[in-house]
């Protein structure tokens, strides 16, 4: 996959063809009402730049995941009306995204418009990535622009199956954050650092053993540094950790000396009986922790030391918290390195770059998300992106 290959519709005449966008309006819904409306404010500009040159946006997106076809539950139709709101302007909506309904919507709009089509997955061959489906999507456009980096990671027909069909291109946010990821990982400036926390090693094996291959330092922290921790000697008492992961965390050692990237552990801990908000906690070196306390939180030393560390480092890619962060006081260490990285960078010192739900909530808690160079909301295919793994929806945009 070669990303310099994508390519946007900046420069291209869009006047009166129908455009095709992938976007992601998966964003959470409580009672018809967006409660989170980041997504769709970040796709405002995007699409009001499309309609201002006389395309007519037809917005596409998957919404939950609905088992056996259209509900209410897991209609669109709350989301656009929201749309409508954010956009200043009204968007129609398809009550289906392909068929009769969705072509007599498009056939309607006049250059200029918006309109948004009914969550993607009522269809089975969404997923599926059926052609047959991705074919009639297609008779809805004249272009494509898959714009939904969070859902790249999967081949559908909405995000891979059109780009067979369509003359396609990457939508800004998807090259957004595809640049604030290269800037990070691929082309970095040196010295580069990862932060790395979060529960389980077991489930970020393969973002350990590609990022000790590319960045200079790695910071683990959290849960899953407990089973670094216990694999060295160091006993964790009652702490979350995975024992049957003990032989990974040497081989992801000795895989990051021999790639020349120091592995940096915490140097103490914050430890509780009680896995409870305001539970009584001390700090204590990492050879006395009790048999039966929890490491919840790194110590004041380890917070010293990793601020050092990033002191010294150009780059910073953060995925994971330090600590169980949700119960206080257990999220005075992520937040202070939150704080100490964002200070840095708006110091022009350091480019940071963090993703995944628990970080941005993390980032959000400490106060900080705006600071940072980059914060990417996507998920599963931010990981993937760690892992080095090539992205469906974002090759199929490079063809
Ligand atoms: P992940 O989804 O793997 O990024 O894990 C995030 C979760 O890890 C958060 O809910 C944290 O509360 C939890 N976590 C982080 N550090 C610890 C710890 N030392 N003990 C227990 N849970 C932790």
């Amino acid at each position: 996959m070669n990303l310099d290959r994508l390519k946007t519709t900046a420069g291209l005449d869009v006047a009166g063809k129908r455009v095709l966008v992938r976007a992601d309006l998966n964003v959470p819904v409580r009672d018809g009402k967006v409660t989170d409306a980041t997504r769709l404010e970040r796709l405002v500009p995007g699409l009001n730049d499309l309609a201002s040159r006389g395309a007519k946006v037809i917005v596409i997106s998957h919404f939950g995941r609905p088992k056996g076809g259209p509900s209410d539950e897991f209609s669109l139709k709350p989301v656009a009306d929201q749309f409508s709101t954010l956009l200043g302007k009204p968007v129609a909506f398809a009550s289906d995204c392909i068929g009769e309904k969705a072509s007599a919507t498009v056939s309607a709009m006049n250059n200029g418009d918006i309109a948004v089509l009914e969550n993607l997955r009522f269809h089975k061959g969404e997923e599926k990535n059926d052609s047959a489906f991705a074919a009639e999507l297609a008779k809805l456009g004249d272009i494509f622009v898959g714009d939904a980096f969070s859902c790249a990671h999967r081949a559908h027909a909405s995000t891979e199956g059109l780009t067979h069909r369509l003359p396609s291109y990457a939508g800004p946010l998807l090259m957004e954050e595809i640049n604030a990821l290269r800037k990070a990982l691929e082309v970095p400036q040196r010295p580069t650092a990862a932060v790395v926390g979060g529960a389980k090693v077991s489930t970020k094996i393969p973002v350990l053993t590609n990022l000790v291959a590319k960045v200079d330092k790695l910071i683990i922290g959290g849960g899953m540094a407990n089973t670094f921790l216990q694999a060295m000697g160091v006993n964790v008492g009652k702490s979350l950790s995975e024992p049957e992961f003990h032989a990974t965390a040497h081989e992801i050692m000795a895989a990051a000396k021999a790639k020349g990237c120091e592995i940096v552990l915490p140097v103490d801990a914050v430890i509780a009986r009680e896995f409870k908000e305001g539970a009584a906690n001390e700090v204590v070196a990492l050879d006395k922790v009790p048999s039966d306390g929890m490491i919840l939180d790194v110590g004041p030393a380890s917070v010293a030391h990793v601020a050092k560390v990033l002191e010294g480092c150009r780059t910073l890619l953060w995925n994971g918290p330090m600590g169980a962060f949700e119960i206080a006081p257990f999220g005075t260490g992520t937040f202070a390195l939150a704080k100490q990285a964002a200070e840095l960078t708006k110091a022009g010192k350091l480019v940071s770059v963090a993703g995944c739900g628990d970080t941005v909530a993390a980032l959000n808690a400490a106060g900080v998300t705006d600071d940072f160079t980059y914060v990417s909301t996507a998920g599963g295919a931010f990981l993937e992106w760690l892992e080095g793994q090539e992205l469906p929806g974002v090759a199929a945009l490079t063809r």
